[in-house]
């Protein structure tokens, strides 16, 4: 087993149970574990570690290895940019997918994926954090989705991702989760969503602060990406 390894991931884990214990309802907090450009061998260690959850980014990438790790039980997040040639991979291979920023692509995914596989988990991408943070659906185009849910019947919606405008400033990340915390309240008002992903390996504790449901780390378990 790789020591380092175990120690990242396990520091990780206190990191997110210490924050949660931090605020006033601490639930269970999901931990994802971004394996992007990470290699097959450290996600089957974190997976006899305990790990369920991995996410991807690129989709090549992607299915080469869940190709390869078939016969484990991982639940699979699709987490980068998509493009609409691609949907059909998605659909086919993954369980969720978190940067849905369209009806377009909420369309594609819904006719391309299969009858008989299960719903497709969907987190709506937010957009926080002006103009360098270009992906992303406003607050109003958001709720707007959410109403014609009914619409996707492939799919299940969620709840909210966002990736904020990196600063290292806590008060400032606190900001901008706090917004994605009040859309994520008003999408509950209009549908029973509830997983608010926000949360990365330099600012979890602001967003377990804020009311984030799922962290989505990569470089705190795994060290630097490297393929
Ligand atoms: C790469 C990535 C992460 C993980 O980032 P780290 O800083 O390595 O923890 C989380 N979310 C998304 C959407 C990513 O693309």
């Amino acid at each position: 087993m790789n020591m380092s390894l175990e120690k990242r991931f396990n520091s990780v884990k206190n990191r997110v149970n210490s924050s949660n214990q931090n605020t006033d309802n601490s639930s269970i907090i999901d931990l994802l574990a971004v394996s992007k450009k990470q290699p097959l061998e450290k996600i089957v260690q974190l997976y006899n570690m305990g790990q369920r959850m991995f996410g991807e980014s690129y989709i090549q990438e992607a299915i080469d290895k869940i190709e390869q790790l078939s016969d484990l039980d991982i639940q699979w997040h699709y987490i980068g940019p998509i493009q609409s040639n691609k949907t059909k991979y998605i659909a086919q291979y993954f369980s969720w997918v978190q940067s849905v920023d369209s009806v377009k692509l909420l369309t594609r995914l819904n006719r391309q994926r299969a009858v008989d596989q299960k719903q497709l988990n969907i987190l709506l991408q937010l957009k926080v954090g002006g103009e360098d943070s270009k992906r992303g659906l406003s607050a109003p185009e958001l709720l707007s989705i959410c109403a014609k849910h009914a619409e996707f019947e492939h799919l299940s919606i969620r709840g909210l991702m966002s990736i904020p405008a990196p600063t290292s400033i806590y008060s400032e990340q606190k900001a901008q989760f706090k917004i994605c915390q009040n859309v994520f309240q008003q999408m509950q008002e209009i549908i029973a969503v509830d997983t608010l992903s926000m949360g990365m390996s330099s600012d979890l504790e602001a967003a377990i602060a804020c009311g984030s449901t799922m962290v989505r780390i990569g470089t705190d378990i795994f060290g630097k990406r490297v393929l």
